[in-house]
């Protein structure tokens, strides 16, 4: 008898529950429902024990199939991949109200809010008792917040088709609470409801988008329907080779590769971020690459050159030049000598960058400079900053920086006639003008590091290719 009622009908669960369902083959369905089923009864003789003294209701058991045995639920429902006896447990249910459950989960009809009605209103008016429906609703509160049910949302009723004159045949509730997760309110043998939150299974998928430049960047993204967080990325990564404001003209054009997140009814859940840029401005076309070099990820050319400088010309946001590299007459000193730096005015406190990744190898007093920080950086170059109010955390002498992390506020220590950041930058021990160093070029990708970007680079160039023959250009990832 036991195995009969295991062998409930299950095609008609997956049509009833396609939030559930959407993205698993029906088969897969059956194997994880087949898996709780057997795990039930595993548990029989537990859940027999828990049944005494409950009604033995005996579920309608219209068809039988031939039902396959998967090995690791896992692998069927990612978002349920509790074991079948965990989830059984869970659920509280016994023999025959486990078997109902089932049926309920077979027959559960979808259930629309109206505008201006409630979880309680709408059970109420399926005809779900009132004292019931306010348990069911504080019960899932901890869960779900109900009042962020929508008019035109829908929720599944589970209704066991048999049941006793004063518990209703109301059994529980589904609710896809959001894109990534559903909440069940199953009413347990003691009459409590109990509340499961169910993972949905999200996938991954690579997209290729084409953006073809009419307007603007951003009007014509939302045409090709990029999302905005990869259009900002975009604009940020780009930024350092060309001006958006200014470089940007009908024609123009942008293919732009990155992961998204979908759900399994194929609802956008988030991005990834980009890995593959080509742009065409003005007839000429780059390429770039998302690589880990290891240490953090970046952009490359196709030849292995970032696109991001590895020293930053202007080392503090918002500021102004107020005074530029050469002769001039010192305010403070009172006469004529060379300023071997450029000097960026802003409030006390702003904070300072370091210009590129390197190592501290000054951080104190230092004369007329006041506090003052020195970096080492690659290649023989060296910054330094002057006149800061103080230092971040852990900046000391031998400590690693990366390019943009805060080491220090501006401040007006040593001789300074106002608030301002003394910048300098140093190729080999000698002292040039930052604002018009084109020796600091970008990082370069070499050795080791090369060979990998390269057999990325070719992977991606064979992905694309498979991408722009799929429909819709999307590739699904594995798992
Ligand atoms: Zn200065």
């Amino acid at each position: 008898m036991k195995l009969t009622i295991m062998q409930i009908h299950l095609t008609a669960f997956a049509k009833n529950f396609p939030f559930l369902s959407a993205s698993l083959s029906l088969r897969q369905l059956k194997l994880f429902l087949c898996l709780i089923v057997i795990g039930a009864g595993f548990c029989w003789p537990l859940f027999s024990a828990q049944a005494n003294g409950l009604s033995g209701l005996e579920p309608a058991v219209t068809r039988s199939q031939q039902i396959p045995v998967a090995t690791n639920p896992a692998e069927v429902i990612p978002g349920l991949n509790k074991s079948p006896f965990t989830l059984a447990q869970q659920i509280g249910l016994s023999g025959s109200q486990f078997a109902e459950f089932l049926t309920a989960l077979d027959s559960a009809k979808p259930l629309t809010a109206k505008r201006g009605e409630s979880l309680s209103d709408m059970l109420q008016r399926v005809g779900v008792d009132r004292s019931t429906s306010r348990e069911l609703v504080s019960s899932i509160s901890k869960s779900y917040n109900v009042k962020n049910l929508r008019a035109g949302q829908q929720v599944h009723l589970l209704m066991t088709p048999s049941a006793g004159p004063n518990k209703g045949n109301f059994m529980g509730l589904l609710i896809p609470a959001s894109l990534e997760r559903n909440v069940m309110v199953v009413r347990q043998p003691d009459e409590q409801f109990q509340v499961l939150d169910l993972k949905r299974p999200v996938s991954r998928n690579l997209r290729l988008a084409t953006i073809t430049i009419n307007d603007s960047l951003y009007e014509d993204g939302a045409e090709a329907k990029v999302p905005a967080n990869i259009l900002n990325e975009l604009v940020k990564t780009l930024s350092y080779d060309i001006d958006f404001q200014r470089d940007i003209h009908e024609g123009d054009r942008f293919d732009l590769l990155y992961e998204e997140q979908v759900n399994d009814e194929g609802r956008l859940v988030r991005n990834g971020g980009l890995q593959y840029v080509s742009y065409t401005i003005d007839g000429e076309t780059k390429r770039v690459y998302r690589f880990n070099d290891g240490d953090r990820a970046e952009f490359y050319l196709e030849n292995g050159e970032a696109l991001r400088r590895s020293l930053m010309r202007t080392p503090i946001d918002g500021a102004r030049l107020s005074s530029g590299y050469g002769m001039r007459f010192h305010p403070v000193l009172g006469y004529s000598r060379m300023h071997r730096g450029v000097d960026f005015a802003a409030p006390v406190g702003t904070p300072i960058y370091a210009a590129g990744d390197g190592t501290v190898a000054y951080a104190g007093r230092f004369s007329g400079y006041g506090n003052y920080v020195k970096i080492k950086h690659d290649n023989n170059y060296q910054t330094a900053y002057g006149h800061m109010k103080g230092f971040a955390n852990n900046i000391r002498v031998g400590a690693k920086v990366r390019q943009g992390q805060v080491i220090g506020y501006v401040g007006r220590t040593g001789i300074a006639t106002g608030p301002h950041l003394h910048y300098e930058i140093y190729v080999k021990n000698e002292q040039v003008n930052p604002l018009s160093v084109k020796a600091v070029g970008n990082a370069k990708l070499s050795g080791n590091k090369l060979t990998l970007f390269r057999g990325q680079q070719k992977d991606l160039t064979r992905t694309l290719a498979e991408l722009k023959k799929l429909p819709g250009q999307r590739l699904a990832l594995a798992k």
